[in-house]
């Protein structure tokens, strides 16, 4: 045998051997379904099938590039060239340049990021004049995704009454209009979103029969990484395209389908057996990644979803430590745990800093554990932020870039035609707009036949006008022979770029500057790289689809010794020896906007079975009793994941308050020591406490109130006051501030706030549905 297919077990070898028809694997994490998937390739490609027939579609491009190498050293690198892998997006953005002219689109087509769209969205509400605080461009944006995402075009959208109605119940009668503008404005800027490199592939394919044919018989083998987290409009892709061969093998875990807020459709999974005819169904159910502890551990978790499929899954590994619980006063203490952990076991076990990652419900909890890291100098590396590409500076240059390649770029030529400030104001780019509109043009035709128009324009704005387009010109001439690292180097010169950026001197203006040489850097490397491995030049074009799709994650080369922050989203399919689950607590995780139904209650269930399952040796999960949250300190308890999990798995360390208030550990009270030397191990393994509210039933918290504003907490009864009747001059007591005179009470409903003043801490605002307070 092959010696790479003795790295596989049986129950993996049967789906990596299985060559033709439609195939599944449905496996738990961890398993080895991304290694089915790799292998399969390889062994296909061994079994004499070209590399130009293979496509795989990953859910990352680094993902993509990982499996790819791994083939490569298999195969080798010049046959695994040929492969077509990488995300949905970024497989049908090249075929899309392929087939543009047939969708009327130029092939050089921009790709706007969601940037641009919000941009684009904003401008046409004022344009529109419309009341910004109601239209909402980030909602507006979303909304439209979603449209394009379930194939609802500007013309279904005005054929469907319904939806209509909706968006005219919630106070958006114009939404459809901002619809049909925004994609106008997209189509004469020549310019996709990310979500219509898939509605567009869609529309292509049904409407040119031809061009699905080509591909269908091109890629007469498809294989899908994480299924379960495909939308609908990649669903029809797929079907599509592999109805010719049906040779099809997805990979997947309905118990790890997290996407559904955006789309993601977790039935294309379970109905795949019904999409085509004969399916193979495989299981794997030997988990190679983690401990005995963690595997158990998340089993007993996903156990408790009513929806799912049956499935088993085991380790031969180490019975490995158990998941140590810890409970922080604040999320400054949390962070200060999390960090001081890291910091002992680094020592302990002569460990790396990339060996660990911190994973949050919410980009926002990273703060406070950014700062523990910090004060350790434990360097870090957040994930999933701004990317690189959207920082200001780099968008400038990259909006030059744009531009030579399709002047028609709208938002890319709004962004620089002044800047470097050149006199152009935004009255002239106003009348430029309006005039562009008029002819049905773009905007830069009207700037080039500026003196054809009827534009009122000063002539010295016009020659301005003039110069911008004659800096243009010379560097699409330019383009035509120079790479883009050539390019970009003579553009950030000759544009003034630099010197603007250079010119103010302040660390802003510096950190600016290096960034600047980065993306230098990485177009130089992107050059050779392309030479490397694609056989192509390096040119502005590929550079500009390389960057427009990728993420941080992409840009991630693994040589930074770091510990990785990231959301638990983006962790999907990653694994780390040591992993942090921060920030468990009731309303954040689960959080509050899940609380409304079992489905959504289940989503974020299978979110933590995908954050504790990428832990390989050790997992933690950390909770604060009290945490600033919208700029104020709100109280917290436990989530109930915690308590989901069977008490054999956990370790419950030291909470650090009790060892404030014991005068024998008094050395720990300014909490930076060592926490996790002395553990209270009761006789009983104590449930975490949550008062009365041991089990919710979801059900029970079916909210009436609007979706945005949160559920009433049912905390203790006892203790929550949020239903009884506080009234001033109460003196109440807190667990943590004591004794106070309540002030003030505000608000209504779930955002009734007392403010109180208490002997220690001062007069304090608190939300009653959150502070356990007892009047005495
Ligand atoms: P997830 O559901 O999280 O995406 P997965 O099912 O895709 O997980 P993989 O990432 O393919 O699982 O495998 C998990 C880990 O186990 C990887 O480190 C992989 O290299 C290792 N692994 C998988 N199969 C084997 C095997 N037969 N022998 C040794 N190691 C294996
Ligand atoms: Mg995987």
């Amino acid at each position: 045998m092959e010696t790479y297919l003795s790295q596989l077990n049986d129950a993996q070898l049967a789906p990596t051997l299985q060559k033709e028809g439609p195939m599944i694997v449905i496996a738990g994490a961890g398993s080895g379904k991304t290694r089915v998937l790799t292998y399969r390739i390889a062994y296909l490609m061994s079994e004499g099938i070209d590399a130009f027939n293979i496509l795989a579609l990953t859910f990352t491009n680094k993902a993509a590039r990982e499996m790819k190498e791994r083939i490569a050293t298999i195969v080798g690198n010049s046959e695994a060239k040929n492969l077509w892998m990488g995300t949905f997006h970024s497989v049908f953005a090249k075929i899309l340049r392929i087939e543009a002219d047939r969708l009327g689109y130029p092939s050089n087509f921009t790709i706007y990021d969601t940037q641009d769209s919000d941009r684009l969205i904003a401008s046409i509400i004022k344009e529109m004049n419309l009341d910004k605080d109601i239209y909402k461009y980030k909602q507006i944006r979303s909304r439209i995704s979603s449209y394009k995402n379930s194939l609802i075009t500007v013309r279904a959208y005005f054929q469907n009454p319904e939806l209509i109605e909706a968006d005219a119940m919630a106070r958006r009668p114009r939404m459809g209009d901002i619809y049909k503008e925004y994609v106008e404005r997209c189509f004469k800027a020549g310019a996709m979103d990310f979500d219509d490199l898939l509605l567009k592939t869609n529309e292509l394919f049904t409407r040119f029969p031809e061009v699905l044919a080509k591909y269908q018989n091109r890629f007469k083998y498809i294989l899908v990484d994480e299924y379960q987290d495909t939308n609908h409009s990649q669903y029809l892709i797929v079907r599509a395209l592999s109805d010719k061969f049906q040779n099809i093998c997805v990979v997947g875990d309905d118990a790890q389908s997290i996407y559904a807020f955006r789309g993601a459709n977790i039935n294309n999974i379970l109905n795949f057996q019904k999409d085509y005819d004969d399916v193979k169904v495989f299981r794997l159910e030997q988990n190679y990644r983690s401990t005995k502890n963690i595997v158990n551990a998340a089993n007993s978790i996903i156990d408790k979803n009513q929806t799912k499929l049956d499935k088993v899954v085991w380790t031969a590994n180490d019975e490995g430590a158990k998941i140590k619980v810890n409970r922080s006063l604040t999320d400054a203490d949390e962070g200060r745990y999390v960090a001081s952990t890291i910091w002992e076991s680094k020592m302990e076990n002569h460990l790396k800093n990339s060996d660990f990652a911190i994973l949050y419900r919410t980009n926002a909890q990273s703060r406070s554990i950014e700062d523990a890291l910090r004060k350790r100098d434990i360097p870090y590396r957040i994930y999933g932020g701004l990317s690189f590409y959207q920082r200001k500076e780099i968008k400038d240059v990259l909006s030059y870039l744009r531009l030579i390649i399709n002047p028609a770029d709208e938002e890319a030529l709004k962004r620089i035609i002044n800047f470097p400030p050149r006199g152009i104001g935004q009255t002239t780019i106003d009348k430029l707009i309006v005039s562009a509109n008029g002819y049905d043009k773009t905007i830069f035709e009207v700037m080039k036949n500026i003196d054809k128009t009827d534009v009122k324009i000063n002539s010295g704005t016009r020659t301005k006008l003039q110069n911008f387009v004659t800096l243009i010109e010379s560097y699409q001439v330019l383009n035509q022979t120079a790479d883009v690292f050539e390019l970009a180097e003579h553009v950030t010169r000759t544009s003034g770029l630099i010197r603007e950026f250079n010119k103010d001197g302040t660390p802003e203006g510096v950190t600016r500057m290096e960034n600047i040489e980065e993306l230098l850097n990485g177009m130089k490397d992107f050059v050779e790289g392309q030479k490397e491995i694609a056989d192509t030049t390096g040119s502005l074009a590929e550079f500009l689809e390389d960057v427009a799709l990728a993420t941080d994650l992409d840009n991630d080369k693994g040589d930074q010794d770091r510990v990785a922050l990231m959301t638990i989203h983006l962790a999907k399919g990653l694994e780390f020896p040591y992993v942090y689950i921060v920030g468990l607590e009731e309303d954040l995780f689960p959080s509050a906007m899940s609380m409304g139904s079992r489905i959504e209650l289940e989503e974020e269930r299978r979110l933590f079975y995908v954050a504790l399952t990428r832990a390989e040796k050790q997992a933690y999960l950390t909770y604060a009793l009290s945490r600033y949250r919208w700029g104020k300190l709100v109280d917290s308890e436990p989530s109930r994941f915690i308590e989901e999990i069977d008490e054999e798995y956990l370790d419950i360390v030291t909470p650090i308050e009790e060892r404030r208030f014991n005068p024998m550990l008094s050395a720990d009270i300014f909490g930076d020591v060592e926490p996790n030397v002395i553990r209270y191990k009761p006789a009983k393994q104590p449930k975490l406490k949550k008062g009365n509210s041991a089990k919710k039933e979801p059900e029970k918290f079916q909210v009436t109130t609007p979706k945005n504003l949160k559920p009433v907490s049912k905390t203790n009864g006892n203790t929550n006051l949020f239903d009884s009747k506080l009234v001033v001059g109460n003196i109440v007591k807190h667990i943590r501030f004591g004794t106070g005179e309540v002030l003030k009470i505000e608000g209504t409903g779930a955002d009734v706030k007392a403010e109180i003043k208490f002997q220690h801490g001062g007069v304090k605002k608190l939300l009653l549905r959150f502070a356990k307070l007892e009047v005495v």
